[in-house]
């Protein structure tokens, strides 16, 4: 966006306001009891990047790439394990070039009983794209996953929760259940489009509730990781403590070549054991979230 171009403070009330309301959060689905009477529901969710972080970004960097493969090759094993261990169920979010990379990866996954949904072809930000462009992708992404996986996905995270103005129009033509990339509510909501209810479900995100934030690294910029492993199982962890306080949603996106080290893959097994101690927690995959909160808040 060109900030010096745009001149907001010159914007009318119906130009701001409308901006405001395009995509909004509507009416709480938060229920008053989660399945089979769990106090709070965990959604798991795995984004399987792979190599399409370095491709969107021109794919030249072999270093990088080799990254990716170990998302493939160590990650997702080492979180199928653990997820197996506790008969917990999850959510992996996959761009259609890593499906395409990696179909017996996805054939694993469904088949341990995950589920797996729409993260874009390449991994494309969503908000530089014209509107046919970002259509034609993500129709194009369900088609392949479905293809892979024979099962057509119910829900989407946009890559990056890059979220642009026809996002949810696109959504709604792919008739899907829930979207996962928005960030206005800690529990499920209802999201609306220009005021007007659409029937979709957000599960919301949180920067808080994601590894990259804490461990990413780029070799050519100053980031660096910034914070340990035992900091950030203890502010997961919190979040889930207040969540099943409330009984509400403790949401978490990991990335297989991200959390699928051997110094962080405890993080994960630690939560899974935080959660069956607790006895009445409800882990289970997005869709079936979704599906549950939609028939019952
Ligand atoms: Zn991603």
């Amino acid at each position: 966006m060109d900030r010096i171009q745009e001149q907001p403070w010159t914007w009318s009330e119906e130009v701001w306001r409308g901006k405001v309301e395009h995509v909004r959060a509507g009416r709480s689905l938060k229920p008053t009891t989660w399945k089979n009477g769990a106090r709070c529901a965990v959604a798991l969710s795995f984004d399987s990047d792979h190599e399409t972080n370095e491709l969107r970004d021109g794919g030249k960097s072999i270093g990088r790439m080799s990254q990716g493969q170990y998302g493939n090759r160590k990650g997702v094993p080492r979180i199928l394990e653990a997820l197996a261990k506790h008969d917990a169920k999850a959510t992996f979010f996959v761009p259609a070039v890593a499906a395409l990379l990696y179909p017996d990866e996805q054939r694993r996954v469904v088949a341990e009983g995950h589920e797996i949904g729409i993260h874009g072809w390449i991994h494309e930000l969503n908000s530089v794209l014209p509107y046919d462009t970002e259509r034609d992708l993500m129709f194009r992404a369900s088609d392949t996953l479905e293809k892979i996986t024979g099962q057509r996905p119910v829900g989407l995270r946009t890559a990056s929760w890059d979220f642009s103005p026809d996002t949810l129009r696109i959504q709604r033509e792919l008739g899907l259940l829930y979207d996962s990339s928005l960030m206005a509510d800690d529990d499920p909501y209802e999201l609306l489009d220009r005021g007007e209810p659409t029937g979709i479900v957000e599960l919301p995100v949180e920067w808080i509730r994601d590894d990259a934030v804490y461990f990413n690294m780029h070799r050519f910029s100053g980031l660096r990781p910034h914070t340990p492993p035992t900091a950030v199982y203890d502010i997961f962890h919190r979040e889930f403590e207040r969540a099943y306080e409330e009984g509400g949603l403790f949401l978490l996106t990991m990335h297989p070549h991200v959390t699928g080290y051997r110094s962080r893959i405890w993080i994960l097994e630690k939560l899974l054991e935080d959660f069956a101690a607790r006895g009445d927690v409800w882990v289970a995959t997005h869709a079936d979230i979704a599906a549950y909160v939609k028939e019952n808040a």
